[in-house]
Parts: structure tokens; C-alpha cells; sequence
């Protein structure tokens, strides 16, 4: 079975569902409200485990409900919590407006992932034992870095996913084997609006790049190689929530189990595809059954939550 090591963030997102989102000062009456369990780092776990993977989680969450819960969810999906660490304090929330158009509005405390700046002992072994090391950028840079060093002097494959936005130290670049930036984060770190320029750009810092590209799928670019764009199945999307996260997941446990890069982006994609046809975040995202299933048949299967 793949393994893999998810360093990274855990939240609770706190969603309020509004027709039209208060101005500075404005008060509205909302019309519902519900707490979910989030995070990229906890997304990407969740994902990893429901395509097939052994996957251990290295973060933090408070010593509050909040905690309690974003554990549990994770020890739920079959995500080890061993090396998830509760600490003093409020665990990580994403405060969460939706108005009636779909749009948002986030305000997020990090809370106690701001607390994880370092391996803890057994940390560096764990990511070690790993096929991948998944990071992303809601830990405070200095563990994320102290992730992917661990990783690379393993050589465990790192995948980084550069979100939020935020420049990159030349060091972390330099651990990283497989960049997965969205189109607006790719060109936030180059400056380039055309993605096949930013993916161009990008290949001088790290060896393989994939950039998300929303419905259109993914563009695949590698130092060397002919860029590979991959279309995404044509589906009908009720909720892009966690959306790259999905798929990032499930393309490490592909890569892990050895599949080339072009098939590993085609599972990856039906993943994340399937991902969208529900509405949540984990909730929404597909066991390797139903991943395999649509994949292979290319039907729009039944909607609805994933079995338990
Ligand atoms: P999020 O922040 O919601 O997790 P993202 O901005 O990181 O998403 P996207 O590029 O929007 O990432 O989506 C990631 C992947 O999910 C896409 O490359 C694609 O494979 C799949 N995907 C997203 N939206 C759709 C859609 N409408 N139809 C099919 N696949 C989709």
C-alpha cells in the first residue's frame, strides 16, 4: 500500500450561507450555518486515504471542541493521528461567508498550525517511511521547510501545493520534486498570466510542475518534456470546494503506486471531477472504487456521499 506523509494544516471552517455578504459596518441575517472540517494539509490527507493510501498526518489542532472534532474526522477517514498534536489553545478556524452567487469571503486563524514551526522527534522517521511528503502553505514556512528537508534526505518525492500565495525561499524550492500551484498561484509566483509561460517559469526552480486549471483540467510540465495538457471529465460541478485538494491527493497515491505521470493525472482528475459533483469538502471526496469506476467507465455515476 502507498504511504504517505501529509505536513499541514487543520481547520475547522465555520460556513455562513447569506443572499448578499455585509459591507464594513452592515449586519444581515444569515439563512444557515455549519461547521466542517478543513484545512489543505487535513484535505489532502483525507483525500490520500479514501484513494487507497496508508497516509499519517503531522500538525496541530487546539485543546478545544474544535480539536476533539477535527481529529476525529480525520481518525474517521482512516488518516493516522498519531503524530497530530494537540496544543494550548484555539485549533485553526476558516470563518466562511457564502452569498447566494456562490461567492466567498474568508477570514482564516491559524491558530494552533501556527504553533507547528518544527518536526517534532519521530516526525523526520515518519515522513521518511513515506512514498510522498505533501506540504502546503498554511504551516508557518519554517516546519514546511523542515518537511521537505526531511524528506528530500529520505528521498521521499515532495509535492507542494504553494497556496495561499506567498514568495517561495529558494531553499523550499530546491526540496521540492512535484510544484501543484491552481493558475492564480502559479502566476502569482511568476508574474505570468499565460499558464504555459508561468509553467515555463517554473521548471527553473523545481524539476516537474502541475498547474489546475478549474474545468479545464491540468497542464503538465517537466524540465526536458514536452508540456502535456490533460482535459478534465466533463461534469456537472455543484461545489469546488477542495477541489485541488482531491486531486493532489489522489495523484500522490498514484504516482506512489507507480502509475506514469499521464495516467496518474488522468485518475487524479476523475478524483477531483467526481469531487465536484458533491457538495463539502471531505465529504465530497471519492474512495478509489468510485475513483476507479469513473475513471474507467468515464459515466457520471450516481451522486451522494462516499460509502464509510
Ligand atoms: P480549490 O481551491 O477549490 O481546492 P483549486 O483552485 O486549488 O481548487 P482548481 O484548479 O479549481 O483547483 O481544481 C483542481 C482540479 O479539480 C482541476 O484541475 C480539475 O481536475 C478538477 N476540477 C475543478 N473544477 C472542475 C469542474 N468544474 N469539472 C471537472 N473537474 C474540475
Amino acid at each position: 500500500m502507498t504511504a504517505i506523509a501529509v505536513l499541514g494544516s487543520t481547520n475547522m471552517d465555520l460556513v455562513a450561507y447569506v443572499a448578499k455578504a455585509p459591507r464594513l459596518g452592515e449586519t444581515v441575517t444569515g439563512r444557515d450555518f455549519r461547521t466542517v472540517p478543513g484545512g489543505k494539509g487535513a484535505n489532502q490527507a483525507v483525500a490520500a486515504a479514501r484513494s487507497g493510501a496508508e497516509v499519517v498526518m503531522i500538525g496541530a489542532v487546539g485543546a478545544d471542541e474544535f480539536g476533539v472534532r477535527l481529529r476525529s474526522a480525520l481518525a474517521g477517514a482512516g488518516v493516522g493521528t498519531a503524530a497530530l498534536r494537540t496544543v494550548e489553545g484555539a485549533s485553526g478556524t476558516a470563518h466562511i461567508t457564502v452569498d447566494d452567487e456562490g461567492g466567498n469571503s474568508i477570514v482564516v486563524i491559524p491558530g494552533a498550525n501556527a504553533l507547528v514551526t518544527s518536526l517534532e522527534p519521530g516526525d523526520a522517521a515518519r515522513i521518511g517511511a513515506a512514498d510522498s511528503l505533501l506540504l502546503q502553505l498554511e504551516l508557518p514556512l519554517e516546519a514546511v521547510l523542515a518537511g521537505a528537508l526531511a524528506a528530500r534526505a529520505h528521498g521521499v518525492r515532495t509535492v507542494l501545493t504553494p497556496a495561499p500565495a506567498q514568495p517561495l525561499p529558494a531553499e523550499l524550492l530546491a526540496a521540492t520534486d512535484l510544484l501543484v500551484p491552481n493558475e492564480h498561484e502559479a502566476a502569482a509566483l511568476t508574474g505570468l498570466t499565460d499558464v504555459h509561460l508561468a509553467a515555463a517559469a517554473l521548471l527553473q526552480d523545481v524539476p516537474e510542475v502541475v498547474v489546475t486549471l478549474g474545468a479545464a483540467g491540468v497542464l503538465y510540465a517537466a524540465r526536458g518534456r514536452e508540456p502535456l495538457a490533460v482535459p478534465a471529465p466533463r461534469v456537472r460541478a455543484v461545489d469546488t470546494t477542495a477541489a485541488g485538494d482531491t486531486f493532489v491527493g489522489a495523484l500522490a497515491v498514484a504516482l506512489g503506486e507507480g502509475r506514469p505521470m499521464p495516467a496518474a493525472l488522468r485518475w487524479a482528475s476523475a478524483a477531483a471531477a467526481l469531487s465536484v459533483q458533491r457538495p463539502g469538502a471531505q465529504d465530497s471526496m471519492p474512495t478509489r472504487a468510485q475513483t476507479d469506476a469513473f475513471a474507467l467507465s468515464g459515466r457520471k455515476p450516481e451522486p451522494g456521499p462516499p460509502p464509510a
